[in-house]
């Protein structure tokens, strides 16, 4: 193998840029070319490549987003698109593919490698870290961090007010980011898509915090259970007495310098993925499972269902009393 490309894919995550960077100077180290594609799969589509250097990766490890850009491609779902974008590999002398996105740009890498022989390697990039192959994708403990930061924030001026506050996050179906940012934030309930909640009981619990005097009140929802501003309503409906408030974080969680984890997951993820396609390997999607870094063949990765961490959740519940 000579020469190899980088894309990113489906929504960014902070991290995605050191994780090109490691997949561009691990690759030149071992003497292949590196092309970068823009755009994801609809750069590859249209033939959007550019040559990457050292250089053209310097600067980058601290920054969130993608140098790459990244987007959804309708087109690359029909084989008529696959088509296209094997015959730009094949017309620019790319043997194997780097692809760094979520479980839907793994199966398109897959299709692409059964269907035109392209070596692909899937690298888990998303803040919602809703992946079953990996404990951590790359760019969920920055978006926790976002999220906590915002609850500490917001924790001061409810407090000041003594208000309750309910604070949305992403993760789309997964609670993950809620759960840890609610545990790191002190929050009072949180809610998760993967376990049901119930109003009598929520209710429940803010009256409980109330006669035991508790400063502020903070919930933080998961945007897979319902919108802030659903469940501001029906909290206001049963408890009128008391002021809530609703925030929803937002694409703001989405962007930021990666802290040191995800900086140093996607530096050793993207080097796993030259050194996988240097040893002929393809459709292998890496992860990271108890601290080890691991690979798994795509198939395999993603029939895995994701655990929820019932410990965390239960630790949750035990500290908010
Ligand atoms: P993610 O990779 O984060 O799960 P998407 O599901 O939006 O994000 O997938 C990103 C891109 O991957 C899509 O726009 C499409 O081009 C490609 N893709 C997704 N699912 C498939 C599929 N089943 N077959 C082929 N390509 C797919």
């Amino acid at each position: 193998m000579k020469k190899i490309a980088v894309l990113t894919s489906g929504g960014d995550a902070p991290g995605m840029n050191a994780c090109i960077r490691a997949v561009v100077r691990t690759g030149i180290f071992n003497g292949l070319e590196v092309i970068g594609i823009m755009r994801g799969y609809s750069g590859l589509i249209n033939g959007e490549l550019k040559e990457m250097t050292l250089s053209s990766v310097a600067d980058i490890i601290q920054r969130g987003g993608t140098i790459l850009r990244t987007a959804r491609c309708p087109e690359f779902t029909k084989p008529e698109g696959r088509a296209i974008a094997a015959k730009v590999l094949k017309d620019n002398g790319i043997e194997g593919l780097v692809v760094i996105g979520g479980d839907g740009s793994f199966r398109g890498a897959q299709l692409l490698s059964q269907e035109h022989g392209v070596n692909t390697i899937g690298i888990p990039g998303t803040i919602d870290n809703d992946i079953a192959s990996t404990d951590y994708s790359i760019g969920f403990f920055t978006a926790v961090n976002t999220a906590l930061d915002a609850i500490n924030k917001i924790r001061d001026t409810m407090t000041s007010h003594e208000r309750g506050s309910i604070i949305e996050v992403m993760g789309r179906h997964c609670g993950n980011i809620a759960l840890y940012a609610g545990i790191a934030g002190g929050a009072e309930i949180i809610l998760v898509p993967e376990i049901p909640f119930d109003m009598d009981d929520l209710v429940d619990r803010i009256r409980e915090g109330q006669a035991r005097g508790k400063l502020h009140n903070i919930i933080v929802l998961a945007e897979g259970v319902c919108s802030a501003y659903e469940l501001l309503d029906r909290i206001k409906e049963r408890l009128p007495e008391l002021d809530f408030r609703a925030t929803i974080l937002g694409h703001i969680q989405r962007g930021g310098s990666p802290t040191a984890f995800d900086r140093v997951l996607a530096s050793q993820m993207g080097a796993r993925a030259v050194e996988l396609l240097l040893q002929g390997k393809t459709c292998r999607v890496i992860g990271m499972k108890k601290n080890k870094l691991v690979d798994f063949d795509v198939d395999e990765a993603l029939a895995m269902e994701r655990e929820f961490d019932m410990d965390m959740y239960n630790l949750s519940k035990i500290l908010s009393i």
